[in-house]
């Protein structure tokens, strides 16, 4: 299909010439009736996949009895998924907004805020790291630690350092009694699937305690099941002060929360604020989706599915010349270099399977956490076949052999 018809869209992405038009469970199909695997749902938003009739029918019915409503009122569906969250994590207070950008925001404001209200305006340094991904507002674009994303947007706002991310004596060096927090992704998307190395987290924590400053885990991408715990941290033993969600947490209905323990929950009446957060149609997505991922079987199962997916992986990566698998449940990177990883991206869209580059190397996956057996089996067969047909072009006497 021809993209002639975006002509007055103004060209922030760089589209492949694919359009879909309906979507059901793991697939999407375009108007000249072509089907794709989806296996990357949204970039890890669609977390029930397409059309669920459980997401689909909580916005019909929600939407026939209201969709907005002011939060000058009290929202009685707002207060009940704040308190599903309250409930489901270590946080006591949530905001909701609409995008992961504006978490990222909200999480920002509430560290600078808290820090100010205990200890002044000094102390107002947020740490981020290297190939971080936080959103592209002024504020998540600044925490975003990439200088090709920065880069002619200048002057960014003061008070943000840089580390390494993995490199817990870069940070130690970097946090002192300046620092109102330190923002991390535990698992980096955008950035590559990058896995923090065993203590990072915890280091991260101790530092936070030590200073007097928030840890804020940015799981916009991580969150909502895509792991196989509801929140990733709850896999991984280090419990934030704050975390910011969105992507999976409508289920691809647009919808972010910032969740913070009562101690640092600093924002106050007249601070801070959104006109469609929490609006009542987000909130039964919301609801929808909880209901589904946060049972122990739905959790348990994405955890098998991703565990196969990675096994599997690692056997191609084994024999493959610099392959790497990384990350955790079903958001998964195959790092195969600058030279193989554009190719076998290539030979996925040829095939009809939708997968994403990132940084030019690494194929990442985050199909729905609906997903079924069948469909990663399929998918797998194709990453094989990808890599097969690349290893054959290179090496044509090998292939013949
Ligand atoms: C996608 C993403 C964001 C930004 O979310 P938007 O909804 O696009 O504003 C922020 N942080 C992380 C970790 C993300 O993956």
């Amino acid at each position: 299909m021809e993209n002639s018809n975006m002509k007055s869209v103004m060209e922030t992405y760089k589209r492949l010439n694919i359009a879909p038009t309906e979507g059901k469970g793991s697939w999407l199909f375009d108007e000249g009736g072509e089907k794709y695997l989806d296996f990357i749902a949204g970039i890890s938003t669609n977390a029930l996949g397409h059309s669920h009739p459980k997401l689909v029918k909580a916005i019909q019915e929600q939407a026939e009895k209201l969709i907005h409503c002011s939060n000058l009122y009290e929202i009685p569906i707002q207060a009940e998924v704040a308190g599903m969250i309250t409930d489901a994590t270590d946080f006591d207070k949530v905001f909701f907004c609409n995008s992961g950008a504006e978490s990222v925001e909200a999480a920002i404001k509430l560290a600078r805020k808290h820090a100010f209200m205990n200890h002044g305006e000094a102390k107002h340094e947020i740490l981020t790291f290297s190939k971080s991904f936080h959103g592209r507002t002024y504020g998540g674009l600044t925490a975003t630690a990439q200088p090709a994303l920065q880069e002619g947007f200048g002057p960014m706002p003061e008070g943000f350092r840089y580390a390494p991310f993995g490199d817990l004596e870069a940070a130690e060096k970097l946090v002192g009694p300046g620092t109102t927090a330190i923002l991390v992704e535990p698992i980096q998307g955008e950035g590559g699937i990058n896995v923090a190395p065993e203590g990072f987290l915890e280091g991260l924590r101790e530092l936070c305690d030590e200073n007097n400053a928030l840890l804020i885990f940015d799981e916009v991408q991580t969150g909502m099941g895509r792991t196989g715990h509801l929140f990733a941290y709850m896999g991984m033993g280090v419990v934030p002060d704050v975390l910011t969600s969105a992507k999976g947490l409508g289920g691809g209905f647009p919808v972010g929360a910032m969740m913070a323990k009562e101690e640092c929950a600093a924002l106050t009446p007249g601070t801070h604020g959104s006109t469609f957060g929490g609006n009542p149609l987000a909130m039964a997505a919301v609801k929808a989706v909880l209901e589904t991922v946060n049972t122990p079987e739905f959790l348990e199962e994405v955890r098998f599915k991703g565990k196969v997916l990675k096994n599997a992986l690692e056997d191609l990566a084994r024999r493959t010349d610099g392959a790497e698998v990384r990350g955790e449940g079903l958001l998964l990177g195959l790092d195969l270099g600058e030279d193989m990883g554009p190719k076998v991206f290539e030979y996925c869209l040829g095939e009809k399977v939708l997968v994403n580059l990132i940084g030019g190397t690494t194929i990442r996956m985050a199909p729905p956490l609906t997903v079924t057996r069948t469909e990663v089996r399929h998918a797998l067969n194709t990453f094989r076949g990808g890599v097969d047909a690349m290893k054959a072009i290179e090496m044509p006497e090998a292939a013949v052999a």
